[in-house]
């Protein structure tokens, strides 16, 4: 493993080497960002350095940069990492309580990293000198899934750890995080990555998907892999292209069409996703699961009205929908930018009112409601959600 295949992250591989190459490293990283963007990657090839009995330090790749370090790639340490069975190693994450010692700890929902599972898989080992002497690696995936407990009693750790001990944790969402447990961080921010990679890394990765739903998930993922990939799993592509359909319908009406009356397949199609995220996330309650998959659906509906936007501003970016070119082409025809602004404000509210737990169905029937009114130029109602 090598550090510089954490592609698109020079920022982040910059900060580490700068740090190998002091004296002084910290003791606690915060690595945030997008999920599906290397910041594990980062964090696992950082420990196997941090871990290896002989790191090999050789020119960086810029002039003006300190020396770059790199594992030896050939150490018993170095082959352990690799395996997964470096014994001074330790990745938390919140699947480990099913793993706990104590029954009733077992019985938690792995929802959140709890006090006790941080007690039982971190702070103890932390206590215990390196199996292997030379340094022991802590990394937290999902770190703001920590309780607050479960942070605090994480602080004297990350304040002042034993020599030779490192914490990487890992975060998409940091301002959920306890601002103490931040602060007590070196940060280290991980950018989305560019859609054409992410498209490279697809066509590898799932080379059975059609071209065509591949450049979707590219362009639609916000530059984060991961979310490429689950937008695959989650068989989004033909739910959108169904809802490209339906933009056509609402903006073309038949007679007898009303679009309050599109809410229920919405709801029916949203549902129908909530099933993936059910099974990919362990014990997710169905209402969050429901909300997830209102809210991947309502992102792939503001999709249409965004490449619209950009297509109406001129901006040269490629449309996330190339393969309903029709839909964008009716969206820009009939609707001025302040018409797609007005509409993509909507989509953002019902999104947010989802966020609150507002009711799927009504919020639906009322965003339909006012999509279709902006279409056809009455001002949007004015509707609480
Ligand atoms: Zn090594």
């Amino acid at each position: 493993m090598s550090i510089r295949e954490v592609q698109h992250q020079a920022r982040a591989i910059r900060i580490i080497q700068r740090a190998l190459a002091s004296t002084r490293m910290p003791h606690a990283y915060l690595f945030t960002g997008p999920e599906g963007v290397g910041r594990e990657m980062m964090a696992m090839r950082l420990a196997q350095i941090l871990l290896c009995k002989s790191p090999v330090v050789g020119q960086a790749p810029a002039e003006d940069e300190p020396p770059y370090t790199e594992a030896c790639n050939a150490c018993d340490d170095c082959r352990m990492v690799q395996a997964g069975t470096h014994p001074d190693l330790f990745v938390i994450h919140r699947l480990l309580v099913r793993e706990h010692p104590d029954p009733t700890i077992r019985r938690q929902k792995a929802l959140a990293i709890s006090a006790e599972v941080v007690r039982h898989f971190l702070i103890e080992p932390v206590g215990r000198r390196p199996s292997r002497g030379r340094a022991k690696v802590f990394i937290i995936r999902e770190a703001e899934r920590l309780t607050d407990t479960a942070q605090n009693s994480l602080l004297k750790t990350l304040e002042e750890p034993p020599p030779s001990t490192f914490l990487i944790l890992i975060t998409s969402a940091q301002d959920r995080m306890l601002p103490t447990t931040r602060s007590r961080c070196q940060r280290v921010s991980f950018q989305p990555l560019p859609a054409q990679f992410v498209t490279e890394q697809l066509a590898a990765l799932r080379p059975d998907t059609p071209d065509a739903e591949r450049l979707f998930a590219a362009r639609h993922c916000g530059g984060s892999l991961g979310a490429a990939l689950r937008l695959i799993e989650d068989g989004l592509f033909a739910t959108k292209r169904t809802w490209g359909d339906r933009l056509v319908e609402l903006l073309r009406p038949a007679r007898g069409f009303a679009p309050h009356l599109l809410a229920q397949p919405f709801i029916t199609d949203a549902k129908e996703i909530s099933k993936q995220v059910a099974e990919r996330e362990p014990d997710i309650s169905e209402s969050d699961a429901i909300r997830m998959g209102v809210q991947t659906l309502l992102a792939a509906l503001a999709s249409f009205y965004q490449d619209a936007q950009r297509r109406v501003s001129g901006a040269d970016v490629p449309p996330t929908n190339a393969d309903q070119l029709g839909v964008i082409d009716l969206l820009a025809q009939t609707h001025s930018s302040r018409q797609l602004v007005a509409a993509l404000h909507q989509l953002a509210q019902a999104d947010a009112a989802i966020g609150r737990n507002a009711a799927a169905e009504l919020t639906a029937e009322t965003l339909f409601i006012q999509l279709a009114n902006i279409s056809q130029g009455r001002p949007a109602l004015r509707v609480a959600l």
